[in-house]
C-alpha cells in the first residue's frame, strides 16, 4: 500500500526519504550542498544514488529503507522547545523507538522496525 500512495505522489514530490532521518541526512546534505545552482534534473540523478532515497520521476526498483541500528549515537531529547508545535510546551525524551506490540491501526510496528532501545 505504501508503494501505491509513493507512485501515486510522484507529480507532487521530487523525492522522498525512505527511513530515519539520521541514518539519510549524512549523505543527503553533502549532496545539497556540493550541488547547489545546477540543473533540478541534474539535482534529480545525484540523488537517485543515494541509499534511501526514492525519486519518483526516476523510478528505481527497489530502495532500501535506512534506519538508526545505535539510538544512543543521537541526542534523546527534543533540541527546540515552542508553543507552535503539537506538544510544543514538553521536553520530550525518546527512550525507545519502535513498537512489539503490533495493533492493527498503528504503523509504529512496521515503519519504525525494529524496535531499539537507549541503554
Ligand atoms: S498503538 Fe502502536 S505504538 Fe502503541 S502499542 Fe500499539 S503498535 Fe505500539
Amino acid at each position: 500500500m505504501y508503494y501505491l500512495l509513493i507512485r501515486a505522489a510522484g507529480p507532487f514530490f521530487d523525492c522522498f526519504g525512505i527511513g530515519e532521518a539520521e541514518a539519510i541526512f549524512p549523505d543527503l546534505l553533502p549532496v545539497l550542498s556540493e550541488n547547489l545552482g545546477i540543473k533540478r534534473e541534474e539535482l534529480l540523478k545525484e540523488l537517485t544514488k543515494l541509499p534511501g532515497i526514492y525519486v519518483p520521476s526516476h523510478a528505481r526498483t527497489s530502495v532500501t529503507r535506512q534506519w538508526l541500528k545505535n539510538l544512543d549515537d543521537y541526542p534523546a531529547s527534543s533540541v527546540i522547545i515552542t508553543s507552535d508545535t503539537e506538544l510544543g510546551d514538553l521536553y520530550l525524551v525518546e527512550v525507545e523507538r519502535g513498537c512489539t506490540w503490533g495493533c492493527r491501526f498503528c504503523m509504529v510496528n512496521t515503519a519504525f522496525a525494529p524496535m531499539r532501545l537507549r541503554s
